[in-house]
């Protein structure tokens, strides 16, 4: 008789509460465990998992399995297609090893919660834990015990439940047996990868750039965390999307240096925390409203505008080529590194819903084939909020002016010319609005009367602006 944990997006030993209880169950049964992680690359590609993001989890299976190995237990990684094949191989696989228990860790998405239910319903004994938030989605209702659709009352509701709550991650479990030996270097196949050199992998390595974080940059988060420029948000959120570092972690790290911050609304840290929540917002609004997975509007009012849709802008957005440097070098960002900060990704995606009328699905789907960080959850969250569709969205008639958001937030063009080397020797203004120069397809850069080939701006803003009102408008009603 063995019991058998099956990783998914929480690729951790430490706090893991589906390996801990798998590994209790081992030990109290006399039994052994095996742990798998299934890779799944068509259904990868169907949910179009960025290669980065690929390459990252990858990186994390061989140090899982290194990991394990050092426990006394032994993983295996097992190549399907899609999920569509999992029951049947779980089933086969649980009658040839003698598996009478499988523990695995809740996922919010509708193909990952289908994909379960057939599992059971396939008589598999799947025994699932829910902590991929730290407070499970369900479980942090309005009066009427419903799910809140307004951020602030859920904030407010979600620190009422968590003060009461002892936050105390579970350590890595004591090792099952002797040390085994380590597997060779485990590979997806048919999987389209990128390389994730630039972020350290490890739980470690996680823990790392969390608790520097937190002693070094969350107090000065609220007024760095607009500046691209500054590197003052914590860049967890690759850890996070795949579950190598958990939410109660980083939670429980921050009340250790700020045991005040959810009781206290003027902690300093308090700004970061509500990020953290923001997250499991999006995540207990996906469970509850499953339509979410299927990429519909939250507010079906939206369904009646009439995106413009031009392929040709698509195409220059996403490759930065708009002609606006905050957004080009926000774009080039993206596609040079995966990542994309949190200012910017609401900058290029007011952009291309508002200034270019694009349908948000469009550029939601651009940023999980890009993302280091793809969380869907978060991401259509994110995409809905600034297209003014979304659960408490940012209304439609805000518009962001990517120019003031330029002067504001890159106030010297440090960030611009990182990204656009091409316009590094521009004065400030002609970084920040280059239309102002007026030359018709060409911009002349002023202090060599070079030519540099950067395209002049695809939209005017301000005819832009009032277009996007317009066409938003059918959001009034509902606004
Ligand atoms: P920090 O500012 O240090 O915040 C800490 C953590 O809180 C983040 O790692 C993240 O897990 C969470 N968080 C922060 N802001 C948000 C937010 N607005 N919504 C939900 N969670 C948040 N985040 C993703 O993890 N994956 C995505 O696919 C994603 N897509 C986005 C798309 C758009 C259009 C927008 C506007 C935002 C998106 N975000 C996404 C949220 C946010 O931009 C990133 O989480 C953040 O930039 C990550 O950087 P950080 O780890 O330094 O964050």
């Amino acid at each position: 008789q063995n019991v058998l944990m099956w990783f998914r997006q929480d690729l951790r030993l430490a706090d893991n509460q589906a390996l801990t209880a798998a590994c209790d169950w081992a030990r109290e049964n006399g039994t052994a465990l095996k742990a798998i992680y299934i890779a799944t690359p068509t259904q990868w590609q169907q949910h179009d998992v960025a290669p980065v993001q690929l390459d990252f989890i990858e990186r994390h299976i061989n140090l899982l399995a290194q990991g394990l190995a050092s426990l006394g237990i032994a993983f295996e990684l097992i190549q399907l297609d899609t999920f569509a094949d999992v029951p049947k191989f779980m089933l086969d696989y649980c009658q040839q090893h003698s598996v009478t228990r499988v523990f695995a860790g809740k996922e919010p998405e509708i193909n990952e919660q289908l994909r379960d239910q057939a599992c059971i319903e396939s008589g598999i004994p799947l025994v699932l834990t829910d902590e991929h938030c730290l407070l499970a989605p369900g479980s942090v209702l309005n009066l009427s015990g419903g799910m809140y659709k307004v951020f602030t009352p859920f904030s407010r509701k979600w620190r009422e439940i968590a003060a009461r709550k002892a936050i105390l991650p579970l350590a890595v479990p004591a090792p099952l047996g002797p040390v085994i030996n380590e597997p060779q270097q485990l590979t997806f196949i048919n999987t389209l990868k990128l390389s994730s050199a630039l972020w350290a992998a490890g739980e470690g390595q996680a823990k790392r750039l969390l608790s520097e974080f937190i002693q070094q940059k969350v107090q000065d988060y609220k007024q760095d965390r607009d500046f691209p420029a500054i590197d003052g948000t914590s860049s967890i959120s690759p850890y996070l999307a795949i579950g190598v570092l958990s939410s109660r972690q980083c939670v429980a790290a921050l009340l250790h240096h700020f045991p005040e911050v959810i009781v206290d609304d003027t902690s300093p840290a308090r700004t970061w925390l509500n990020e953290l929540i923001w997250r499991e917002f999006y995540r207990h609004l996906l469970v509850a409203f499953p339509d979410l997975s299927k990429n519909h509007n939250f507010n079906r009012q939206a369904d009646k505008v009439q995106w413009r849709n031009n392929p040709d802008e698509f195409t220059a957005w996403c490759e930065g080529q708009t002609g606006y440097p905050i957004v080009d070098a926000a774009m080039r960002q993206l596609n040079q590194t995966g990542w994309m900060h949190n200012r910017l990704r609401m900058v290029v995606a007011s952009f291309l819903t508002k200034h270019l009328l694009i349908d948000w699905r469009w550029g939601e789907r651009y940023f999980r084939q890009k993302l280091i960080d793809g969380d869907l959850a978060a991401n259509n969250g994110g995409w809905q909020w600034s297209a003014g569709c979304g659960c408490d969205a940012q209304p439609y008639f805000r518009i962001f002016n990517p120019i003031s958001q330029s002067e504001k937030f890159d106030p010297d063009g440090s960030f611009i010319r990182k990204y656009l080397p091409e316009l590094a020797s521009w004065g400030i203004k002609q970084l920040h609005q280059p239309s102002a120069a007026k030359t018709p397809s060409l911009f002349e850069a002023p202090l060599f009367n070079t030519q540099t080939a950067y395209p002049s701006a695809i939209v005017d803003h301000s005819t832009a602006r009032v277009r996007a009102l317009t066409v938003l408008g059918v959001l009034k009603k509902a606004a």
